[in-house]
């Protein structure tokens, strides 16, 4: 089976596993963990942020970073599409209390003048808005990169209505070895960014928040009350060092693979795959011309040996990752002549 249903399918290597088992550890609830201390050193210098703080998955790090950001009953903007929308259990409610404000950006990126438009006034009839959130790159939008500049427009708006912003970073590596500009030029124009060991990256578990000293304090304390804290768990945080070191340039492997996919999507009658928008690791592919629904064609691939995840009514989502060869995305043309004719 050639797996291209996530790039969260990945399994630790032997090198990884390895490293993993010799980490020191510590009680980590007290801060006293070396291993988990030196990945969020790491982090914050890498982001240059103050401080950074490991949690166990994606969503946490969102959610942990929008309850320190925000009020009961404040709003926050994001976009349509994002994870923090769609994919995070309705948690900002839940959890923080928060109201979502989404609007429709352009491939996943909303504009400054979008967000500008749906700042609140100050009035009691209106909720107040409490964050903006950003999402780079973006997951249902097809790995599509933020456009910097936009970014800097969003963050000056955000400073001018004295507005926290966040960036859901969970493939901001993707973003970065893509566009060959630093973690830190992206993240220096946000407040606080989560980034993911257990996508691209290959790690097991593991993501991170990181921003400022006192809203790591903040976080700390929602990341306990989360069910977050976790004791020896440097034993984790080395398989996510591991794969910063060894993992984060071989993204553009992944990225090759990606568009290699996309043409020979391309290929077959029926299926359409935005060129320009394969700017990751991420292919969508619409398939409405093929006559079938993507979870029926979704289900013939898999048959075949190709699985992947159907996006909707009509579109198919592949991730390339670690355990995919150029030879896979190769094999992959047969597979679908098998089901396509
Ligand atoms: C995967 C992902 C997350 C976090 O997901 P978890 O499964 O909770 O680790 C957050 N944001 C984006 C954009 C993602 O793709």
């Amino acid at each position: 089976m050639i797996d291209l249903r996530s790039d969260t399918v990945t399994t630790p290597t032997q090198a990884m596993r390895e490293f993993m088992m010799a980490a020191e550890v510590g009680d980590d609830v007290f801060n006293e963990d070396p291993t988990v201390n030196q990945l969020q050193e790491m982090i914050a210098e890498m982001t240059g942020k103050e401080r950074a703080i490991f949690v166990p998955s994606g969503t946490q790090g969102n959610q942990v970073a929008v309850n320190a950001h925000t009020r009961p009953g404040q709003e926050i903007i994001c976009d349509y599409n994002s994870h923090i929308f769609n994919y995070e259990s309705g948690s900002a409610a839940m959890l923080s209390g928060a109201q979502l404000h989404p609007i429709l950006g352009q491939n996943g990126h909303p504009r400054a003048e979008q967000i500008a438009e749906v700042i609140r006034p100050l009035d009691d009839h209106y909720p107040q808005t409490g964050l903006i959130c950003l999402e780079n790159t973006h997951n249902r939008a097809g790995g599509t990169i933020f456009p910097l500049a936009e970014i800097k427009k969003i963050s000056a708006l955000a400073e001018k209505h004295k507005l926290p912003l966040h960036l859901d970073g969970a493939r901001l590596w993707n973003a970065s070895v893509a566009s060959n500009i630093s973690i830190a030029e992206w993240t220096q124009h946000v407040d606080s960014v989560s980034l993911c060991f257990s996508k691209g990256l290959g790690a097991p578990v593991g993501s991170i928040v990181a921003g400022a000293g006192a809203f790591i304090d903040r976080v700390h304390f929602y990341r306990k009350a989360y069910g977050g804290g976790m004791r020896q768990v440097g034993i984790l945080a080395a398989a996510c060092i591991f794969a910063v070191e060894n993992h984060f340039d071989r993204l553009q492997e992944d990225h090759e693979n990606a568009r290699l996919l996309g043409t020979i999507l391309n290929d077959f009658k029926g299926i359409n795959v935005i060129m320009p928008n394969v700017q990751t690791n991420i292919v969508i592919a619409d398939v409405s011309k093929t006559g079938r629904s993507a979870v029926e064609l979704a289900d013939l691939l898999y048959q075949a040996g190709l699985a992947s995840i159907p996006f909707g009514r009509y579109k198919i989502r592949f991730v390339t990752h670690m355990l995919i060869k150029r030879d896979h995305i190769i094999q992959c043309k047969d597979i679908i002549k098998k089901v396509i004719v």
